[in-house]
């Protein structure tokens, strides 16, 4: 039965340094052989101060790293950031700081390696860096997801597909986020971390996961050697029921969900924690579903007034769904969505640096909503 510890923490390293470390110790952190290479995976989604709950905070890293030195492993930190230079996001966040002095590596994930997947995968094309590490860290943070829900332990494994890939898995799995959740499992089937330690000390609500979210409190540290399970823990920890999560149900359907969890811990009450709507509204025959997304789907909509026209978001649209347009009233730009091509994935609103983009609800999606009760 998979085990999940549970500790209240908060980022004060006198205090959070010996918590994870007896997170690692409970996980079988101490077997960890001398020498051998272990590769420490964060969510480094984007370039931003660890007030903002985007990234795994610095201190949670700094644990991780004092924790491999202390069994006399190598550490390297590496993730492939969906926004801006790895080396922006590491000084930005303030890992390049907290670091600083200790025989720590930084690499950013570059090359992939082919991997076998199930259906109707077949094959997953993965950072190397992890797939060859003696041992993989997984360090997610806690945030929800616009897309997925929330983005725990299973999900920020998905930082471990490299550079622009991630567009392209999104764009291959389209608008069914069954699906998505699937590849996100297969992902974590094949890199199979041997820790995974949630930084939920300040996390994420609302429009997460990128500058739109809203930081909330919470003050917990979570690990285990099982991701499905620590995201099913986590899940009773805000209130939801784990098969409300895409990834724990495309676990459960792999076969791949614990019956049964041992906690050790108590979690701290979390209430009224704010999700984004996540109920699907694309149901019926396939010929159908084009229509329904259009018509009743969240949609991504920018504010003008904090856009700055940075191009991030068309980069990054996976269905090339945006571009700038000239608005010849006001004699100025201002982005244009084609809601026939989007795919509903808020990428967009992901890596947005400036938190201008909202996934809204169309008038047609709340009534639905309403009476579907979604
Ligand atoms: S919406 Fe955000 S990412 Fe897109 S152009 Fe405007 S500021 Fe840049
Ligand atoms: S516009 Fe945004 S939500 Fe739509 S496909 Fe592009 S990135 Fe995804």
């Amino acid at each position: 039965m998979p085990q999940v510890i549970i500790r209240k923490a908060e980022y004060d390293y006198r205090t959070l340094r010996p918590v994870f470390f007896g997170i690692m110790d409970a996980l079988g952190g101490q077997g960890m052989a001398r020498n051998c290479r272990v590769v420490i995976k964060p969510n480094l989604l984007a370039p931003a101060s660890p007030e903002k709950a985007m990234v795994t905070h610095p201190l949670v890293v700094k644990a991780a790293v004092e924790y491999v030195l202390e069994r006399g492993a190598s550490p390297v930190i590496s993730d492939s950031p969906a926004m801006g230079s790895f080396e922006k996001v590491l000084k930005e966040s303030g890992i390049r700081d907290a670091l600083e002095g200790l025989p720590v590596q930084f690499r950013e994930f570059r090359r992939s390696a082919s991997v076998a997947a199930g259906a109707p995968f077949r094959t997953l094309s993965l950072a190397q860096d992890a797939l060859e590490a003696d041992v993989l860290i997984n360090l997610p943070k806690l945030k929800t997801h616009a897309q997925m829900l929330l983005t725990l332990g299973v999900k920020n494994l998905f930082g471990c597909v490299v550079g622009l890939s991630k567009p392209e898995w999104h764009f291959r799995a389209g608008v069914d986020r069954e699906m998505f959740a699937r590849l996100l499992v297969e992902i974590y089937k094949a890199l199979e971390p041997s820790f995974t330690v949630l930084d939920g000390i300040l996390a994420m609500e609302g429009q997460g996961p990128g500058r739109s979210g809203t930081p909330r409190q919470i003050g917990v540290l979570m690990g285990s050697s099982d991701a499905v399970a620590l995201d099913e823990a986590a899940c009773g920890m805000l209130g939801i029921k784990p098969d409300e999560l895409f990834t724990w149900r495309a676990a459960h359907d792999m076969g791949l969900a614990p019956e049964n969890l041992s906690i050790d811990g108590e979690a701290p009450v979390v209430r009224d924690f704010k999700f984004p709507l996540t109920g699907s509204l694309v149901f019926g025959p396939k010929w159908m579903h084009g229509g329904l997304r259009k018509h009743f789907v969240q949609r991504p909509e920018s504010d003008e007034d904090v856009c700055v026209l940075c191009g991030e978001c068309w980069k990054y649209c996976p269905a090339q769904a945006i571009r700038p347009k000239v608005k010849k009233e006001q004699k100025k730009k201002k982005l244009e969505f084609d809601y026939d091509k989007c795919i509903r994935c808020y990428c967009c609103v992901e890596v947005c640096p400036h938190g201008a983009l909202k996934a809204v609800d169309t008038l047609p999606g709340k009534l639905l909503r309403k009476i579907t009760k979604r």
